[in-house]
């Protein structure tokens, strides 16, 4: 029997999710520095380098490596000879640890769990609680998984009950363009095949927790179905040419996993969870001797490479810029924005159309008339940043809301992550708007640019208040421009054809 402390357990899942936070998995990055030199593209290996950049900072910084610090996953098998000393529940354990990692002073991360979803959804403060899975197993330690998983991506999830006769593939093929690029591709595609509804989910979400190892696939051939399921779907998915964020490109994915279990006759359930840019879990095992010791990685394990945006890249100053101005840009043209912003994403946007709506008006300070508005929700600042890491949230959340901000309010532009809707679209194109894209997962590097950050309104929504940032040089890509041309549905068109292994059917 075996005795594991309840301040071990605590302090593992503390030290675990601050480790995660700063170090992506040595696989990732490997895999994806791989994908990078190989990339053809040139807004998607722009996104890539980023993305890599950003990663070695965290890394060096020890800040986290997406402003979206996640919602924490564990998978942990106990030995059924483990006890544990302590008065707490198991789960009560893992949620202490959540706690303390994520009021960390020297590396505060951001509380994104809501009570309540369904009425109020009120943040619980601290990040809890987990959703944590437990499984009695044999033996006489338990091994834990520690994630914390990116609501972007999460909300990218796919489930199907197919028939027994349907194609697995095809589904899959179906379903990922209609992902977009809200996910922060490239990333892992992780897939639940049989079982239950749960239990194909939950396969899914598990696989992810595995080593990058397509490459070693590839060159042993596959053994299996699953196997050979793998391969088929990791090069039909990269055929598809969505590739770093959405940009059209090489590499959409950098690994496919694929879990089954047995299933009832008359179904084939089958659920697909992405894994995003910020890819962030760790494994451990507690044997009864103390704190699990996590392997601190050597910055010789990323590219020694430095992010510059291309000659070609045009500064903007956002406090003169005018609507001829904007009417100029050219999908994907990269610019160099510097000036004043503000922040804001859904509870600021729907806080807004509800003052609108009553006829208040907006407070003092809401002034966005012929300026921009930045989708984000920032890690708070710790020593002397200005703000923590900042990178953009999901924009099409934002999407029901853009008619009313472009008319309503006369915003010029709008700044965040991956495609935006058919309705967004034709408010831009109606009133000669754009809509900018950062990219997802490189928030510290994003922060970098940022050189004063001031709170404006709706202080009590916490990450979720508007506030106002002085940018200089914050790099970002044209995803819309004035006429309606979306980037998110050229690019991906144009690489797929590149490619040559899916035919490009026009819409
Ligand atoms: S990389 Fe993208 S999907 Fe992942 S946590 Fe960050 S913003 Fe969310």
């Amino acid at each position: 029997m075996t005795t594991i402390k309840q301040e071990d357990l605590i302090q593992s899942v503390e030290d675990a999710l601050q480790y995660i936070s700063y170090y992506h998995p040595k696989d990732f990055i490997a895999a994806l520095t791989e994908a990078w030199e190989k990339e053809e593209s040139p807004a998607a290996k722009d996104a890539m380098t980023q993305i890599l950049v950003n990663s070695r900072m965290c890394a060096e910084g020890h800040r986290p490596v997406c402003q979206d610090t996640g919602i924490v996953n564990v998978f942990m098998s106990v030995g059924q000879d483990v006890s544990f000393e302590g008065d707490m529940a198991l789960l009560d354990m893992v949620n202490e640890g959540v706690r303390r990692a994520y009021a960390c002073p020297d590396n505060v991360l951001r509380a994104s769990v809501l009570a309540d979803p369904a009425g109020a959804r009120k943040n619980t403060g601290d990040n809890t609680p987990a959703v944590v899975h437990v499984e009695i197993v044999p033996g006489d330690k338990v091994d834990i998984n520690v994630a914390a998983k990116g609501g972007g991506s999460e909300a990218k999830t796919k489930f199907a009950m197919l028939n027994p006769a349907d194609s697995i593939v095809d589904w899959v093929l179906k379903m990922v363009p209609t992902m977009g690029a809200g996910w922060c591709p490239p990333g892992i595609i992780g897939i639940g095949i049989g079982g239950t509804a749960e239990k194909a989910m939950l396969m899914a979400k598990r696989s992810l927790m595995d080593p990058i190892d397509i490459h070693e696939l590839q060159a042993r051939g596959p053994s299996n179905r699953l196997e050979e399921l793998r391969l088929e779907l990791y090069e039909k998915i990269n055929a598809l040419g969505i590739g770093a964020q959405g940009l059209g490109g090489l590499t959409t994915v950098l690994d496919v996993k694929v879990a089954d279990y047995p299933t009832h006759a008359a179904n084939l359930p089958i659920a697909m969870i992405p894994n995003c840019a910020a890819t962030r879990h760790v494994h451990f095992t507690l044997d009864g001797s103390g704190v699990a010791e996590l392997p601190v990685p050597s910055l010789d394990d990323w590219p020694d490479i430095v992010y510059e945006a291309g000659a070609d890249a045009k500064r903007v100053n956002l406090d003169t810029v005018t609507p001829e101005e904007v009417a100029s840009w050219k999908p994907g043209e990269t610019l160099l924005i510097s000036g004043k912003m503000l922040t804001g994403r859904d509870a600021a946007h729907k806080r807004i159309r509800d003052l609108l709506e009553s006829g208040e008006g907006l407070p003092e300070g809401i002034d966005l008339k012929g300026r921009f508005i930045y989708y984000v929700g920032p890690v708070d600042p710790v020593g002397d940043e200005v703000v923590g890491p900042a990178g953009p949230t999901t924009s099409t959340r934002m999407d029901g809301f853009t008619e009313m901000m472009l008319d309503e309010t006369g915003l010029l532009g709008m700044i965040g992550k991956a495609e935006r809707g058919p309705a967004a679209i034709e408010s831009i194109r109606k009133h000669r708007a754009v809509y900018l894209m950062a990219v997802g997962g490189a928030a510290f590097l994003v922060s970098k640019a940022i050189r004063n950050a001031r709170m404006v309104a709706f202080e009590e929504l916490g990450m979720e208040a508007i506030r106002e940032f002085e940018v200089e040089d914050m790099p970002v890509t044209v995803a819309v421009d004035a006429a309606g041309e979306s980037v998110h549905k050229t690019g991906p068109r144009e690489w797929q054809a590149k490619i040559g292994k899916i035919p490009v059917v026009e819409a």
